[in-house]
């Protein structure tokens, strides 16, 4: 038990009482359910990994986006994490590539320009294969600056950059937009 709550207590926003409070809910459980638990967490380590192209989740590399053949190969949008693809895949209105970063500028948090996985875009940029690069982090401070980091990076190569529209509120996270305000955002886009 001590282990089980020392272990939950690793995981964000969990605390001493949260991990206790989980601890004891699975205790109480069916077997099946603690089991079926813990194959995920095993499941979820075993078979998931990062995109060799694109650092996106997935259990086939490349992943399915990279992949696809009816894709545009050419044209990749950047967004901080593999869950704010979801959010532009939801407007139908997108049938580029992704290049997850995985986090955001956020010096206050010691996350600098090495920590985000910006490599394999620039690798992409720098071998011709990219005709434009959308940025979508979120209009946070974090997401501007890591915006304008990237266009930094992209800037010797003849990529089109441009910047999705603030159609996504200020200060909003891009994963809180909904269709309609992710698609004007895209549809909005303009150089940077
Ligand atoms: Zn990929």
């Amino acid at each position: 038990m001590a282990r089980l709550i020392e272990e939950l207590r690793k995981l964000p926003g969990i605390g001493a009482k949260s991990a206790q409070r989980l601890a004891f809910h699975i205790l109480r459980s069916s077997a099946a359910d603690a089991d079926a638990l813990s194959d995920a967490v095993r499941e979820l380590k075993a078979k998931l990994r990062l995109c060799s192209v694109c650092n996106n989740i997935t259990d086939v590399d490349p992943c399915v986006y990279c992949s696809s053949p009816t894709r545009n190969q050419r044209q990749v949008c950047v967004v901080e994490e593999p869950t704010s693809i979801a959010v532009i895949e939801r407007t139908r209105s997108y049938n580029g590539v992704y290049h997850v970063l995985h986090g955001t500028l956020s010096p206050l948090h010691g996350v600098g320009p090495e920590h985000l996985r910006t490599g394999s875009l620039t690798v992409r940029a720098e071998r011709g294969e990219i005709d434009e690069a959308i940025l979508a982090t979120s209009p946070t401070l974090e997401g501007e600056a890591t915006a304008s980091l990237l266009a930094d990076l992209l800037k010797p190569y003849p990529v089109r950059i441009t910047r999705i529209a603030t159609g996504v509120p200020a200060g909003s996270d891009i994963e809180y937009a909904d269709e309609v305000t992710m698609t004007r955002a895209l549809e909005g886009r303009r150089e940077v």
